[in-house]
């Protein structure tokens, strides 16, 4: 997510300112008996790459659950402007993870036109926030939930007091498109969803508008026949990281590093942004040159009408308010939101006490963009760093302790890219990056904590960083800088 607005933010960006394809047919309902080597029984097995380790979460306990492993969506949406209506069939291949008497997820408002298991009917409800359905299921037995609904979308608040926050979710424009932001949940107004990023699942996602209308999903494009529009994800992908607009979009193509497609859609009235966001391929040279290569097989950007950015993974979400807010506001956020790619997408934090991991290093990632494009000195990025440190850690205690109610708040930005820059200072430039290209190669397409992390660092670099790391987030004030390391050690 992008950096929030404020007094203290805004000194901080004025000093750093200087044809046609379809997805597999789904396989037959019931689980064949026979397990195959991804330890899934019959057909489940082509989505062993959604299998997770779904925890609760110790922030937000109600979002999500541990009972089951959504290994894949196939959403099947329309969007009706006029009626201001989305219409639904989700097909969800679950892994139950105990004997339970109901499968639970979270979801909202819809009203449920049928729910079937295993091709039979099944009675289910809508009710606070969650699908309730009906259905014995054991563990590590697979099921096949389809899901029909309709209704019209409602958002969800953000527990957040963050200058730039608006509520949760699937959100009508006045255009009567939609679009969404849903970090740190929020999925669940458009699908039913295991909404906690522990649970990462593949996706197919198909959107049909009408004529003249286009459908913007997270994943790679894969063609639309008519007016549908299809994505696909192969590689799992967490579900405050997908995202959904529909608008009377343009589109703009561009080709990227090693041939990666980039796509930016945008509305008449964003065509002024065009400049900025076809920087794209050089913003994705620059983290490709210090982070290893870019970890998905597409990219973009989608214009929507909100006053933030959102890191939906192949599709960046830009809300025009932000970018309108001046073009170095705008190159400065898309570049924070295509460093999340590798730091938090590629490799995703597993509950939301660990938000530091994803906004530290893209924050940091931001401030070396804004130094090697900017010219930025380093003697101010460390200035900034530590002033700025120190008066989050005052306002909002330290990054690794982030509070519940102020989702997003400014010091696990700031405090986890000092962190980071402490360990850049004490290894120098060639052991720092290749720091973090190994934590992106050696985890791609998982979760991760402090924990790992940490034991990560220490292991790759052969010191004991435990210390250092925990200072930076835990301590109430800004600890002192490091020192480089001696030479050859
Ligand atoms: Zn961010």
């Amino acid at each position: 997510m992008r950096h929030r607005s404020g007094m203290a933010v805004l000194a901080l960006a004025a000093l750093l300112a200087g044809c046609t394809d379809h997805p597999p047919t789904p396989p037959a309902a019931s689980a064949g008996p026979t397990p195959s080597p991804t330890g899934l029984p019959g057909p489940y097995a082509t989505w062993a790459a959604g299998r997770s380790t779904p925890v609760v979460d110790p922030l937000y306990p109600k979002r999500g659950t541990d009972a089951v492993d959504v290994l894949h969506y196939g959403l099947d949406l329309s969007w009706s402007p006029p009626k201001h209506t989305l219409t639904g069939t989700a097909t969800l291949h679950i892994l139950p993870l105990r004997d339970a008497a109901t499968v639970t997820l979270d979801f909202k408002p819809y009203a449920l036109d049928a729910v079937t298991v295993d091709g039979t009917a099944a009675q289910g409800r809508v009710a606070a926030e969650k699908l309730v359905v009906d259905t014995p299921v054991k563990a590590d037995v697979p099921v096949t939930l389809v899901v029909r609904y309709h209704g019209k979308p409602s958002t969800t608040p953000w527990p957040t007091k963050r200058g730039d926050s608006h509520p949760l979710g699937l959100t009508v424009d006045p255009e009567g498109g939609v679009w969404t932001m849903q970090e740190p949940f929020g999925a669940f107004t458009w699908y039913p969803a295991n909404d906690h990023p522990s649970d990462e699942a593949l996706y197919d996602i198909a959107v049909t508008v009408p004529t003249g209308w286009s459908g913007i999903a997270s994943g790679t494009p894969v063609g639309h026949d008519g007016n549908t529009f299809r994505y696909r994800s192969t590689v799992p992908v967490a579900s405050y990281l997908t995202t959904l607009a529909v608008g009377r979009y343009k589109k703009a193509t561009a080709t990227g590093p090693r041939g990666i497609p980039v796509t930016y859609w945008y509305r008449p009235d964003d065509a002024k942004y065009l400049p900025v966001l076809k920087k794209t391929p050089q913003m994705l040279d620059w983290l490709e040159k210090k982070f290893g290569p870019y970890p998905f097989d597409s990219a973009g950007a989608v214009m929507v009408d909100s006053i933030s950015a959102m890191e939906t993974q192949q599709m960046v979400t830009l809300g025009s308010g932000m970018a309108e807010r001046g073009e170095t506001t705008l190159h400065r956020n898309l570049l924070h939101e295509y460093a999340h790619q590798w730091f938090g997408d590629a490799v995703t934090l597993t509950d939301w006490r660990d938000l530091w991991l994803n906004e530290g290093w893209a924050l940091y990632a931001q401030q070396l963009y804004s130094r090697d494009t900017f010219g930025v000195a380093q003697a101010e990025l460390v200035r900034s760093s530590r002033e700025l440190d120190a008066a989050y850690r005052k306002q909002w205690g330290p990054a690794g302790d982030p509070d519940p109610a102020e989702f997003g708040s400014t010091n696990v930005y700031v405090s986890g890219a000092a962190m980071l820059r402490q360990l850049h200072q004490a290894l120098g430039d060639e052991r720092f990056f290749d720091l973090a290209r190994g934590w992106i190669q050696e985890n791609l397409h998982t979760q991760q904590d402090r924990a790992s992390f940490t034991a990560y660092v220490n292991k790759k670099t052969g010191h004991d960083f435990t210390a250092l790391i925990a200072a930076w987030l835990d301590s109430p004030t800004t600890p002192p800088e490091t020192k480089p390391l001696p030479a050859g050690q």
